[in-house]
């Protein structure tokens, strides 16, 4: 039929939902926190959920942290119960992928912020090292600048020191064919705080996929990639996993892509004005951003486990 989904979830809905599901996978910023803010009651839904035998997992297209440092930001903001192995970034993600699909016979030119960088390190994927200070030698330009022969794949992430130069070389590495083009993610911008937002690395890959006429491969929602990343370390069936996100064209294409049943909740990006846009297209691949659920909040799941 042509209006399926958005239901709204109440009490015994949720409760009934949940019933069928072992596996939660929850989107970050958007569903469980905005910025340093926890949505309230997202770490108690988490805690609970985890002391009714689910398993719970975070999947974040953010890449600026390395996973040791996000479960320092899940301590801070009172969510004191998640262990570094349940959390999926698309750094992390990004990293395995070099490591474990593509064998990666090389370095990798990297436009991205420490995050990605450490988790390159952990994985043990070389990197070339910038020299952005060697870049601004009086001289030196993107006629001269040095090129690594070694450089294999270039990978683009959320980069706030990102430059002309970065770019330039980046798409010179990418004339080589056999070079990787990889995005941790396709997320176009995000809110701040304050009304304003900032370009996501989305923006950043379209610059080099322009510059290069190439298309970059997504590691980051909506990729299927993460849910490849998790399954390969838990054994997940995705008829028993649900998929809360707060932005369309990312996590609940994310979740239709992997089978999973998703929920939209209204505390982030996407609307439900836009939900129900996609729901009403003549186009059918714009389904695949249709959530299945629409909750206001993960607050909602509270009542339903508490009782
Ligand atoms: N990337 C960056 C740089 C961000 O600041 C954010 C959100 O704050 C995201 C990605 C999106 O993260 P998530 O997938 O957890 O919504
Ligand atoms: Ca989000």
């Amino acid at each position: 039929t042509s209006s399926r989904g958005c239901v709204t979830l109440r009490g015994a809905q949720i409760r009934d939902l949940l019933d069928a599901k072992h596996n939660v996978l929850f989107d970050c910023d958007g569903v469980i926190w905005n910025g340093e803010t926890a949505v309230t009651g997202a770490p108690e839904v988490v805690s609970l959920l985890k002391q009714r035998g689910k398993r719970v997992f975070f999947v974040t297209n953010n890449c600026t942290r390395p996973r040791e440092n996000y479960v320092q930001k899940f301590c801070r903001l009172g969510f004191t119960d998640v262990a570094e192995e349940e959390i999926f970034s698309s750094a992390y993600c990004s990293a395995a992928y070099l490591r474990d699909v593509a064998r990666l016979q090389g370095k990798v030119y990297v436009i991205g912020c420490g995050g990605v960088m450490k988790e390159l390190q952990d994985a043990g994927v070389p990197v070339v090292e910038e020299d952005s200070a060697a870049d601004r030698e009086p001289g030196t330009s993107i006629y001269n600048c040095p090129l690594d022969p070694d450089v294999k794949a270039v990978l683009v992430g959320y980069d706030e020191n990102f430059t002309f130069m970065k770019l330039a070389k980046a798409c010179c590495y990418l004339r080589n064919s056999e070079c990787l083009f990889l995005a941790t993610d396709p997320d176009p911008w995000h809110p701040l705080r304050g009304g304003r937002i900032t370009p996501g690395s989305g923006s950043l890959t379209a610059a080099l996929e322009t510059a290069s006429s190439r298309k970059a491969t997504v590691i980051g929602k909506p990729s299927r990639f993460m849910y490849e990343c998790i399954a390969s370390q838990f054994d997940l069936d995705p008829a028993r996993s649900l998929m809360i996100g707060d932005r369309l064209e990312t996590d609940i294409l994310f979740g239709s892509n992997c089978g999973l049943s998703t929920v939209l909740t209204l505390t982030g990006v996407s609307t439900l004005e836009e939900a129900h846009r996609y729901r009403d297209s003549e186009a059918p691949e714009q389904k695949d951003c249709v959530p299945d659920y629409v909750v206001e909040s993960v607050a909602d799941f509270l009542q339903a486990l508490e009782e």
